[in-house]
């Protein structure tokens, strides 16, 4: 006997509960004790490694093994197997293969099921003991009648009946159990077939933890394991690791590989001796499991459990059918609905508009009791759903815990305590984040649904600490039946569903980047034809000078020079001309300067904002001096920007101010300048006429006059020049008014100066 055996025995049970989750059981180094397994190098069929309990079984002392050719073991059939296996690659076709041994030093050949696969470059032989079948009826009389019985069900449920009554009639075990796992993972026994006597397990629940993560892929992988005897010690490999390599080898695909041992403190606190457990899978995802328990050891040929393994694989195929059916029918529906929301979207150029209008809207698309759309502060809703004020939070409570575009839970209480309050209307939410910057979500809700679930054993307390006064976790003692009334829990979302708002999600980022694209093209073409249309008024303008000036001396000659000759109505007319003709010159001189405006180069410096005030205010006071206005001057904070453009915007701003209190007879214009951290902010206040703020965007705009031309001459084009200034400075520029009291023009500017 291998001196390390204890040693490492002790290592297999020094694995704890806490390090469950972690495992790598795949890469267990120890195989059950009723079988014994040997690795040999595939070029040159030498021995890496064996169970250490090949000692007992045939007298070989593991370390006269090692490196030497498996032909030392005489074992007939082996070879040619082995052979047959590594030309045709195909392992899985030849298992089992009866063949012959006897222990060393002896005659007596003895029968073993031999079972290869393959491990990297390493065949893995296992050898089990072949037992007669004391059966009666022949496993292929037994398998047709499940396939017969398995093809007339009509309902899931009656497959998974004929499951549980055929596996128990093959295999024999005290109870069998078909395990539906949830979304979340925990499971339900949803059949059963056992002896009489036995408590019932059916309808009873188990926690997600009594099968962690890594034994459920293990078990997509290999379909079927077994366990003989929970109260035999498992035999360790020698050499653990093969001398030339870094890790173990992987044994996933091992018959005798030994389960956990925390797996195996399980079964003993379940009172079970023995077990089989076959794979149920729906595609590539675990399904459920078929778990057979029997009470005392119990060992199972090779050619059952393969049994066994075909019909799960039947079983799969039927209710991938059965299922694909039903969700081919909610598949389709959902498809087209979504299909028709896409559609929606991209005629309206409108996301919410598309999907939130005449139905099928987007609550149609998945099942729920309301959804509701968030762009920013704005919530489009539809059916039941929280309040805004919840919704506002839970978005926050989203931005902060959930970094993915989608997220579902069904119990969102169980993750945000706040969330309880809406529980009737939101015990699960399936949320599609539109704008990570942003806050923009897509949100269905789900109603609490309460129900009762029977556990086997109180599924908060799914492992114990043992009492020891070490802190080590081993599974729970107890599985006494415990009712749990479930609440703040909704109906779970299915795959389907998820997948059916991720493709949503990808649609509506699809028609948002055409959006942004067509609006990025229009953008372009609206400056190009700005462009045309500023170069053409300049030049328009420019040209119109010179005739204009023409026209304006040619009037004035006539009125100085020929005065005599004209009569009073002539004289009228040519007044107007001249008249006219000023005012066409005020014009073409505010298009001119709007154009440069938008062309010019900027210098960016310091300005004294005092100085431009005091001029325009003397300029303004000299223009009419038969009226008498106060100015005002408050704080004058300089500020960075053009001086051009910036003496323009303040004298606009006065003249205006000047212009439209020409009415009021204590007319008052007050200026203040305030600095904060970020900007400089200037106010232009006066008692006149005010504005209707029904127009206030309009006002900016070229051309746009509130007032009578013909008390208020202007060319509706000052304030446009003064937005287009406030634009390049990287400012703003806004209105406060009320009519027939004040106006008061704002400016904003960035404190540190900035141009475009
Ligand atoms: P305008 O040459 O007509 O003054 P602006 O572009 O400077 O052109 O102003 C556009 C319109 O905004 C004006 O016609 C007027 O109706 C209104 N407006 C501008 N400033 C004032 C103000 N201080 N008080 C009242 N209305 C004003």
């Amino acid at each position: 006997m291998d001196p390390n055996r204890n040693k490492t025995i002790d290592k297999f049970h020094q694995l704890d509960l806490s390090t469950c989750e972690q495992e790598p059981i795949h890469l267990t180094q120890f195989v059950q004790d009723h079988g014994f397994l040997i690795s040999i190098k595939c070029d040159d069929l030498q021995i890496a490694q064996v169970s250490v309990n090949i000692e007992t079984q045939l007298n070989f002392k593991p370390s006269e093994l090692i490196s030497q050719k498996v032909t030392i073991l005489e074992c007939n059939g082996l070879e040619e197997v082995v052979q047959l296996g590594l030309r045709s690659q195909e392992f899985e076709q030849l298992n089992p293969t009866r063949v012959w041994m006897a222990k060393k030093g002896n005659s007596t050949k003895i029968s073993f099921n031999l079972i290869i696969h393959r491990s990297d470059n390493l065949l893995i032989l296992e050898f089990e003991p072949y037992e007669e079948s004391d059966w009666s009826m022949p496993l292929t009389g037994l398998l047709n009648g499940t396939l017969l019985k398995l093809k007339s069900s009509q309902a899931l449920n009656e497959m998974f009946e004929v499951m549980v009554q055929q596996i128990k009639r093959i295999t024999q075990y005290d109870r069998v159990m078909l395990y539906r796992f949830a979304e979340d993972w925990h499971g339900e026994v949803v059949a059963e077939a056992k002896e009489a006597g036995m408590e019932p397990f059916k309808g009873l629940h188990y926690p997600a933890s009594d099968i962690p993560i890594q034994a459920r892929e293990l078990y997509k992988k290999n379909l079927v394991r077994f366990v003989s005897n929970v109260n035999v010690n498992p035999s360790v490999i020698y050499p653990e690791v093969i001398p030339d390599k870094s890790t173990p080898t992987d044994l996933s695909l091992s018959v005798l590989r030994a389960v956990s041992p925390i797996h195996i403190e399980y079964l003993k606190n379940m009172g079970v001796s023995a077990t089989l457990t076959i794979s149920l899978l729906d595609g590539d995802n675990l399904w459920g499991l078929i778990a057979c328990h029997h009470n005392s050891p119990k060992f199972l040929n090779y050619e059952f459990r393969n049994a066994c393994k075909f019909l799960s694989q039947v079983f799969s195929l039927g209710l991938n059918t059965k299922r694909e059916d039903d969700d081919t029918k909610k598949s389709i529906n959902m498809q087209e609905t979504g299909h028709l929301l896409f559609e929606k979207m991209a005629q309206s150029w409108d996301v919410v508009k598309g999907l939130t209008g005449d139905k099928p809207n987007i609550s149609d698309l998945i099942d729920c009791c309301g959804v509701a759309i968030i762009i920013d502060d704005n919530q489009s809703i539809l059916g039941e759903t929280p309040s805004s004020a919840q919704i506002m939070k839970l978005v926050e409570w989203l931005q902060k815990n959930s970094k993915q575009d989608i997220f579902q839970t069904y119990k969102l209480s169980s993750l945000w305590q706040e969330a309880a309050e809406f529980n009737h209307v939101g015990a699960g939410i399936l949320a599609i984040r539109i704008n990570e910057k942003s806050r923009e979500y897509i949100i269905w809700f789900r109603p609490e649904i309460i129900t009762k679930v029977n556990w086997g054993g109180n599924p908060s307390k799914p492992v114990a600490l043992s009492g020891n006064g070490e802190q080590k976790l081993s599974p729970r003692k107890s599985f006494q039946k415990w009712t749990e009334q479930i609440m703040g829990q909704a109906d779970p979302w299915t795959r389907m569903e998820v997948k059916v708002a991720t493709k949503l999600w990808e649609d509506i980022n699809y028609i948002l980047l055409q959006k942004s694209a067509e609006f990025r093209r229009l953008n372009a073409q609206l400056n190009r034809k700005n462009e045309e249309l500023d170069a053409f008024s300049h030049t328009v303008s420019h040209d119109l000078r010179l005739p204009l000036t023409a026209i304006k001396s040619f009037g004035e000659i006539l009125m100085v020079d020929h005065s005599q000759k004209l009569d009073e109505q002539m004289k009228l007319i040519v007044d107007r001309i001249i008249r006219s003709t000023d005012r066409m010159e005020v014009l073409i001189k505010n298009i001119l300067s709007y154009s440069r405006i938008s062309k010019g180069s900027m210098v960016l410096e310091n300005i004294e904002i005092r100085k431009i005030l005091d001029q325009a205010i003397e300029d303004l006071t000299l223009s009419d001096r038969t009226r008498n206005v106060r100015f005002s001057i408050g704080e004058t904070p300089d500020l960075r920007g053009d001086q051009t453009m910036i003496t323009q915007l303040f004298t606009n701003l006065l003249s205006n101010a000047h212009k439209y209190t020409r009415q009021e007879e204590e007319a008052e214009i007050t200026i203040n300048g305030k600095e904060s951290s970020d900007k400089i902010e200037y106010q232009v206040r006066d008692n006149g006429i005010g504005i209707d703020l029904k127009y206030v965007d309009k006002i900016f705009e070229v051309f746009s006059r509130l007032h009578d031309d013909s008390f208020y001459e202007g060319s509706g084009i000052g304030l446009s020049i003064a937005k287009r200034i406030m634009d390049r400075h990287n400012g703003d520029i806004w209105v406060e008014s009320e009519p027939g009291k004040f106006s008061c023009f704002y400016v904003s500017f960035p404190k540190t100066g900035s141009l475009k």
